[in-house]
C-alpha cells in the first residue's frame, strides 16, 4: 500500500520532507508543546495567518463555493479570528488546576486536576466551510497543548491548496501539518496511531473513523449532520422570523451544517407564512439570484444533480430554476413533500426548503421526536408554554429560539451533535476539553497514618 508520505510527495501536495506522524510525536513527547507561552505563539502565529491573507482565503473559498467576501468574513475569517482571540484570553485561567474536595478519610490531603494535552490529533474537515471547519479544532488542540494533522476536504481543492502552503509558513513544521487528500489518503492516516481523532462530515464516513479509533482506543469526537428542523409557530412575529430563517438557509447556498433543513408549521398559517417567506427570499436575494453575487454555488456538479433530482416530482411554490454547469439553484422552496421522498429521508445541505404543515403542535413536536436527534433545533414562538414544551422534548446538539445558526457566534457554547447528527462537542473552553485529558492528583500527608486500614484486621482496631 502507498504511504501518506509517498502519496503526499508524488503528488506535490506538500512541502514537508516527512508527513509520517512519527515527527510530530517526537515533538509531543520532547514536551515543547506544553508550555503556555508556546501555546500563545503558536495562537497568534495562527491569527497572524488569517489576518495576513485574509484577501487569499476569501479567493479560495469564492472559488470553491462562490462565497461571498462579507459571508467568508462572517463565517469563516473572522470567525475563526475570534475564536482565536478567546482562547488567548481565557488559556491561562483554563490551564490552571482545578481545586477538588476532599474526604474526611484521606485528609490530611488535597485533590486537584490538571488539564494535559493528549499527544497528537487527527483533524479531518468537510468541504462546505473548508476553511473554518479545520482552523477552530485546530486551535482547540492548539490550545490545548497537542500537535496535529489537520486534512481539509479535498471537494474545497483551493482552500485545502492554500492551507497547505500556509501552515508551514507560520506554524511549528514539527507539531502541526497539513496533509491534502481524499479517501485514500484519509485512510492511510487513520491507520496511523493518533492520540484523538476529531472529524467533522456526514454519518457513514464517521463511523469508519470511529472504528479506526478504536483499533488505538483513542477518544473520538464526531461533528456530524441530520435533518434539523426549524417550527414555526403561527402566531408569533413572522416578519422577524422569515428573516432570519432566510438567512439561516440560504447563506452558503443551504450547505450549513446547522442549516434549517425543513419547516413544520401549522396547517391554518402556511398560505402567510409562505408568502411572507417567499417576500424576504426576493428581498435578500433579489429576483434573479444568478445575478447576485451574495449568493454561493453547490461545491460540484455531483452534489448539484443530487439536488436537482430532489425536486423532480414535488410541489415547488418558489425558485426551482438551475443550472448544472454553474453549479448554480434558486432558493427553493417547496411544499408537502412526501415523508417518504428524499428531501424528507435524507440531509438535504442545499438552497431547498421544504415546509410540512400538520394540524397541531403537539403533531409537530411528535413528528420531531419520532426523527434521528439533529445537529440543531429551531422554534420561533412567543408563547412560553410551547417554547418550554420544545426544549423539554426535543433532543438536539444544539437548540436556537427564535433564530437560526446564529446560535454559533457564542463561541462559549458548546457545539456538536448527538445520536447520528455526532457525539462530543467543541467550541470555547469545551474545545479545550475535547484535546484535553482531566488528570486528577490527590496529594497526602504523612501525617495521621491510621492504622485501621491495614491488615491484619481485627475487631478492636475497628472499635478504635
Ligand atoms: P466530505 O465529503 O468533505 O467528507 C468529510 C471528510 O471525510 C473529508 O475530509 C473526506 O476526505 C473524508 N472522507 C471521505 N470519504 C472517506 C472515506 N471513505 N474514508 C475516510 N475519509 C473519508 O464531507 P461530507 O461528508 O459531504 O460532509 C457533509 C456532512 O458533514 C453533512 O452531513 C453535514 O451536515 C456535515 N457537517 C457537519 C458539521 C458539524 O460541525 N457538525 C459541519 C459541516 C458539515
Amino acid at each position: 500500500m502507498q504511504k501518506v508520505s509517498e502519496t503526499v510527495h508524488q503528488a506535490n501536495f506538500s512541502s514537508h520532507r516527512e508527513t509520517n506522524i512519527d515527527e510530530l510525536k517526537r515533538t509531543f513527547a520532547t514536551g515543547r508543546t506544553k508550555p503556555y507561552q508556546w501555546r500563545v505563539e503558536q495562537l497568534t502565529a495562527l491569527k497572524q495567518l488569517i489576518q495576513e491573507n485574509s484577501n487569499a482565503i476569501i479567493l479560495a473559498l469564492h472559488t470553491d463555493l462562490g462565497k461571498s467576501e462579507t459571508e467568508s468574513w462572517l463565517t469563516e475569517i473572522g470567525y475563526s479570528i475570534a475564536d482565536i482571540k478567546g482562547n488567548l484570553k481565557r488559556l491561562k485561567s483554563w490551564m490552571k488546576p482545578t481545586k477538588i474536595s476532599t474526604p474526611m478519610i484521606t485528609q490530611p490531603g488535597k485533590s486537584y486536576t490538571i488539564s494535559e494535552p493528549l499527544g497528537v490529533a487527527l483533524i479531518i474537515g468537510a468541504w462546505n466551510y473548508p476553511f473554518q471547519l479545520v482552523i477552530t479544532p485546530l486551535v482547540a488542540a492548539m490550545a490545548a497543548g497537542n500537535c496535529a494533522v489537520i486534512k481539509p476536504s479535498e471537494l474545497s481543492e483551493a482552500t485545502s491548496a492554500l492551507l497547505a502552503k500556509l501552515v508551514p509558513k507560520y506554524l511549528d513544521n514539527a507539531a502541526f501539518k497539513v496533509i491534502e487528500g481524499g479517501k485514500d489518503e484519509t485512510t492511510e492516516l487513520l491507520a496511523q496511531p493518533f492520540d484523538k481523532y476529531f472529524y467533522t462530515g456526514g454519518e457513514q464516513v464517521g463511523r469508519i473513523v470511529m472504528a479506526a479509533a478504536a483499533q488505538h482506543l483513542a477518544p473520538v469526537t464526531l461533528e456530524l449532520g441530520g435533518k434539523s428542523p426549524c417550527v414555526v409557530d403561527g402566531e408569533t412575529n413572522l416578519d422577524v422570523a422569515v428573516r432570519r430563517i432566510v438567512w439561516g438557509k440560504w447563506m452558503n447556498a443551504g450547505q450549513t451544517c446547522v442549516a434549517p433543513d425543513y419547516v413544520l408549521i401549522e396547517e391554518k398559517y402556511l398560505a402567510d407564512f409562505s408568502q411572507r417567506l417567499i417576500a424576504e427570499i426576493k428581498k435578500q436575494y433579489g429576483k434573479e439570484p444568478s445575478q447576485n453575487t451574495d449568493y454561493g454555488r453547490i461545491i460540484n456538479q455531483r452534489h448539484c444533480s443530487r439536488l436537482i433530482n430532489y425536486l423532480e416530482g414535488e410541489n415547488i411554490i418558489h425558485g426551482g430554476k438551475h443550472n448544472l454547469d454553474n453549479k448554480f439553484i434558486e432558493p427553493t422552496v417547496v411544499i408537502q413533500p412526501a415523508a417518504s421522498s428524499a428531501l424528507m429521508q435524507e440531509e438535504i445541505f442545499g438552497p431547498i426548503l421544504p415546509i410540512i404543515t400538520l394540524k397541531s403542535k403537539l403533531q409537530i413536536l411528535d413528528f420531531i421526536t419520532a426523527k434521528p436527534k439533529p445537529l440543531a433545533a429551531y422554534v420561533f414562538t412567543s408563547n412560553a408554554k410551547f417554547e418550554a414544551e420544545f426544549i423539554e422534548r426535543v433532543s438536539a446538539g444544539s437548540i436556537c429560539i427564535n433564530d437560526t445558526n446564529i446560535f454559533l457566534v457564542n463561541h462559549d457554547l458548546p457545539f456538536g451533535g448527538v445520536g447520528t447528527s455526532g457525539m462530543g462537542q467543541y467550541h470555547g473552553k469545551c474545545g479545550f476539553d475535547t484535546f484535553s485529558h482531566t488528570k486528577s492528583v490527590m496529594k497526602r500527608s504523612f501525617k495521621f497514618d491510621a492504622a485501621i486500614r491495614y491488615a491484619p484486621f481485627s475487631k478492636f482496631k475497628l472499635m478504635l
